[in-house]
């Protein structure tokens, strides 16, 4: 039978292998989408489509100058990407041999580093967060040999607050000598003091990822970037697809990327953390709140023992937000992403529609 033909010519670690479960494959249908830190807003974009019979420039170089400049840094220290996500793979692909090399992460944390390890057949090993989410430096400080990249992601996904920064330093120089230390920043234009990437020109050995996923509202067209040294985005070039940005997606990330697209990011920011402190307030007031994290992002992670019966109560609502309960030390907790206003309204509604039904069920009791 043929499927037993691909079990047995697939890899055998790709067989055993879990898909990584994004927002668009495990949880579908409803109306109200918070369940994957998208922007609430749209762009007005306005693309030509001529010349779709030419393959696009191997780096589009309006896209480079504008985020280059975006940056603060030179072109030759960009590499866009299809997405952060790309940027993950391609510096596994580039820096780890397969079956050979491994990667640190610091759960609980954004699960693609491992994925994109586990589909290169490189070991991920764990030196989780402190109870603080904070970087544990000693832990840390037994991998240097041990390890050809460590990914850091600040702010935190998913717990929404920053690393410190002397401890991301710390970091970059206990690794100096042996492998790259890698700041993921998808959600940094929600706290843009807090970046690493001016830092690129001092620490040969740091990469900051960045996206128009998240504060550009621009998921749906899968652009990113890596920051780095001259010498690391060469590496790169080699491993990566030959044309990794279509020419629409260069098109509508360049204009993403001009002072005008730049204000209008700049301003959905502003919308969204004034949002996030309405959230906040709001789930303070819940009785049974057990703790609410701090975020830096456009996104409030929250604890609960009413976790599974809110997330099936919502979910049966429409309102789809994250279950995060499978995260080392993240038992009972649930994500929300801040959308715009109205998701804002329909979550909260909902939470209170949910409040009476567990009021209701009490005083039958
Ligand atoms: C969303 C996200 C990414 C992926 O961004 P894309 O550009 O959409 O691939 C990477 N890292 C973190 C922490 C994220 O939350």
């Amino acid at each position: 039978m043929s499927e037993s033909l691909i079990n047995k010519l697939v890899r055998s670690d790709v067989l055993d292998m879990i898909a990584y479960q994004s927002a668009r494959r495990g949880q579908t249908g409803g109306n109200c989408w918070l369940n994957a830190n998208e922007a609430g807003g749209n762009n007005q974009l306005d693309i030509s489509l001529d010349n779709l019979n030419r393959y696009p420039d191997f780096q589009p170089s309006e896209l480079v100058n504008n985020y280059a400049k975006y940056a603060k840094l030179t072109t030759e220290q960009v590499l866009a990407t299809r997405g952060a996500d790309e940027g993950i793979e391609v510096l596994i692909r580039t820096f780890c041999t397969s079956g050979q090399d491994n990667i640190v992460i610091c759960p609980p944390t954004y699960g693609m580093y491992a994925i994109s390890a586990k589909g290169h057949n490189s070991q991920t090993t764990l030196v989780p967060l402190t109870s603080e989410l904070q970087l544990d430096i000693p832990a840390l400080t037994k991998q240097v040999g041990n390890c050809k990249v460590v990914f850091i992601c600040s702010p935190n996904n998913p717990t929404g607050d920053v690393v410190k920064r002397e401890d991301i330093i710390s970091v970059i120089e206990l690794f100096k000598d042996s492998a790259l230390v890698v700041v993921d920043e998808a959600y940094i234009e929600f706290c843009p003091q807090f970046s690493f990437a001016e830092l690129i020109n001092t620490y040969p050995n740091l990469v900051v990822l960045r996206t128009l996923s998240k504060a550009f509202a621009l998921a749906g067209l899968r652009c990113g970037f890596t920051l780095a040294s001259k010498d690391i985005i060469t590496m790169m070039s080699k491993i990566i697809a030959p044309y990794p940005i279509s020419q629409p997606v260069a098109a509508i990330a360049s204009a993403a990327l001009t002072s005008e697209g730049l204000a209008v990011m700049t301003d959905r920011v502003k919308t969204s953390i004034a949002l996030r402190s309405q959230v906040e307030q709001f789930l303070d007031k819940q009785t049974w709140l057990n703790k609410r994290f701090k975020s830096s992002t456009n996104y409030v992670l929250f604890n609960t023992e009413l976790a599974p019966q809110l997330f099936s109560f919502l979910t049966e609502q429409g309102v789809l937000i994250r279950n995060q309960s499978s995260q080392l030390t993240l038992e009972n907790c649930l994500r929300v992403s801040i959308g715009n206003e109205q998701e804002i309204q329909q979550f909260i509604n909902a939470v209170q529609a949910f409040n009476q039904s567990i009021n209701q069920s009490t005083s039958n009791n």
